[in-house]
């Protein structure tokens, strides 16, 4: 028999185990709960194998948690019928941290300042090491479900290193036993541990048993009749998912029996999505089959832009030896999650109606996802279409309408849906192309989220209404009452020939009522913002050539139009009308060189005294 052997924790480990070794943390608690999770986790994973007929050490032994505890000894121990561990995997598990979430966790805890508080502890969950937070010493013993597996003990006082060596195990699974540290005694009390076990672990889904006696647990929630259920119990079951402290924004518990069986209980986390985002791994729905578990954290049981989702889907139909990578195209899933997907937007569609207070904080933390789904999932665009939330020129910033809403307020003759789009509210909303809708009295819906645009244009109608850009030179909405005057025509060539190609076209406009002139789109071309953002992806894009609107009711422009009809050659005009067209220019970020622009500025300037 190898002797034992001394082994070194990898550095990160080591840091974290410095920082909790001595933590104030006074949650200290929640080992108990990652030790539990761990022994779940190790459960499940037994059970998954078992679902196959290769060898499998103690096939028929129980699957169950015991918490013992030793007085005498200062100890208590957490015991699984679980997958167990090799030798190898002792050292890769438990010798070095594979989780980026504990990695991050690190990285924080260690920029702290003194004395402040370690509140991430909960919410990371540092896994296995937290134990040492109430442990002075560590021992695992472990026995793998794989054939002719020896079993192995792991020792560890929390510092440097830790030790393995080979030791009898009856039974496969893995015993943990934990020297309390003096200040720690009341770990030892079963009611402080039913206490904890209620608090975190009371869904566990296996049989818990405290010294020997079974601990009252329930059947999985999902499984329960609604009518039986009080919110209560949801957001209880919720914290034991997600150790979230907040609770969830929205809940949706669907049962059906036919053309399929399937229970699924989401949740709307009241989490940013940077926070999901970061954790990337941990989003999605825990899929289980027959109460089996057969993929945590899917990403296959609800649509890509909905796993900000939390919660459980569980079905017996989904066979039980389905290999996780066929998944995603398992016929049952398939129906599923299309049912799943309609029910859950439609439940959100009805809070929107109902409490559109909460809805705002939804659509303030995952309108993005739902804006994602109108792009992938064409199946419910239009449901998700209701979804959609903006500010508007009638509304003023910070006051969000649905499109329902737009669509009500049409002013008569309107037959398009108006947008523009730009950085901020603010922003957008000193742009001349608005003049006359806000003389008119018609909305418009702002924009300030870059993908608004790509939404849109790919929707391109609501309730058969076309959506169209404000600034679009094609707009129904002023009549052009000068059409016909030969001299602001005469004026108007003049600009296109001075102008040349630097624009699409110079025109007479019906939008502007105060401004004296501005730059529009060319019908069906898309906005200036996103033209940006494709040069940025490609160099070579070449930016849509704009269309110069003049107004002519504004005195710059009329007295323009007069030395115009003066002298048709005045140098004086050229440099006015050039430095015009370049102001706008300057708006939108067309002009990089401004050296040309700032000598004809002097020059102007020098004219005017
Ligand atoms: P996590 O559970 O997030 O992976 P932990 O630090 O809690 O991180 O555990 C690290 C790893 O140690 C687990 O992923 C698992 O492989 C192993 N492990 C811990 N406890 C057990 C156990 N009771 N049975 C089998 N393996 C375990
Ligand atoms: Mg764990």
């Amino acid at each position: 028999m190898k002797g034992r052997e001394v082994l070194k924790f990898q550095s990160e480990v080591k840091r974290l185990l410095d920082i909790l070794v001595y933590s104030l943390y006074k949650n200290r608690e929640i080992f108990l709960r990652e030790l539990i999770s761990n022994a779940v986790d190790a459960l499940n994973k037994i059970q998954f194998e078992m679902l196959t007929d290769k060898y499998i050490e103690d096939r028929d032994i129980e699957l169950r948690i015991d918490i013992k505890t030793d007085k005498d000894k200062n100890m208590l121990i957490v015991e699984d019928t679980g997958i167990g561990m090799t030798r190898k995997e002792l050292i890769d598990n438990l010798g070095t941290i594979a989780h980026s979430g504990t990695i991050d966790f690190l990285k924080r805890a260690e920029k702290r300042k003194k004395g402040e508080e370690l509140d991430l502890i909960g919410k990371f969950g540092v896994g296995f090491y937290s134990v040492f937070m109430v442990a002075k010493e560590v021992r695992i013993l472990t026995k793998s479900f794989r054939k002719g597996s020896s079993g192995y003990l792991w020792v560890s006082q929390g510092g440097e290193e830790y030790t393995i060596e080979k030791s009898k195990k009856e039974k496969r699974g893995t015993r943990i036993e934990i020297l309390l540290k003096d200040d720690a005694k009341e770990f030892l009390e079963e009611l402080r541990i039913e206490n904890i076990i209620n608090k975190h672990s009371k869904f566990v889904p296996f049989p818990i048993y405290i010294n020997g006696k079974p601990f009252e647990k329930k059947p999985p929630i999902w499984s329960q009749p609604k009518s039986s259920l009080k919110e209560k119990d949801y957001h209880e079951f919720y914290k034991y998912l997600t150790n979230f402290e907040e609770k969830p924004l929205a809940y949706l518990h669907l049962s059906a029996d036919a053309p399929f069986q399937f229970h699924a209980l989401l949740y709307v986390p009241d989490t940013s999505l940077e926070f999901i985002e970061l954790f990337k791994k941990e989003s999605g729905v825990d899929l289980y089959s027959r109460k089996v578990l057969i993929q945590k954290h899917s990403k296959d049981i609800v649509p890509e832009y909905l796993s900000f989702l939390k919660g459980v889907v569980d079905s017996e139909d989904i066979p039980l030896n389905i290999s996780r990578e066929s998944i995603q195209d398992d016929a049952v899933v398939v129906k599923i999650r299309k049912h799943i997907t309609k029910k859950f937007l439609e439940h959100i569609k009805k809070i929107k109606k109902k409490d559109f207070e909460l809805y705002l904080k939804i659509w303030k933390k995952f309108g993005r996802k739902f804006k994602e789904g109108i792009i992938s999932d064409f199946d419910n665009r239009e449901l998700l279409s209701e979804l959609l939330l903006f500010e508007s020129l009638n509304g003023g910033e910070g006051k969000f309408i649905d499109l329902e809403e737009y669509k009500k307020n049409f002013k008569e003759g309107q037959t398009e849906i108006y947008y523009i789009s730009g950085e901020s509210y603010s922003a957008i909303e000193k742009n001349p192309s608005l003049e006359i809708f806000k003389e008119k009295g018609i909305d418009v819906l702002f924009c300030t989220d870059p993908v608004d645009e790509f939404v849109l244009e790919h929707l391109k109608v609501f309730k058969s209404y076309p959506f169209k850009m404000a600034e679009s030179s094609d707009i129904k909405v002023g009549e052009d009452k000068k059409k016909d005057d030969k001299e602001l025509n005469d004026f108007v060539k003049y600009l296109k020939e001075l102008y040349g190609d630097r624009v699409g076209d110079v025109r007479i406009s019906t939008r502007l009522v105060k401004s004296a002139c501005t730059l529009v789109n060319p019908e069906n071309s898309p906005s200036i913002q996103m033209e940006k953002i494709m040069k940025m992806m490609n160099k070579d894009f070449e930016i849509t050539k704009k269309i110069f609107e003049i107004n002519p009711e504004n005195p710059l422009i009329k007295k323009m139009q007069e030395l115009y009809k003066k002298d048709k050659d005045s140098e004086k005009l050229k440099n006015l009308a050039i430095h015009l067209l370049e102001s706008q220019m300057l708006r939108e970020g067309l002009i990089k060189d401004l050296n040309e622009y700032i000598e004809r500025s002097e020059k102007i300037m020098i004219e005017s005294f």
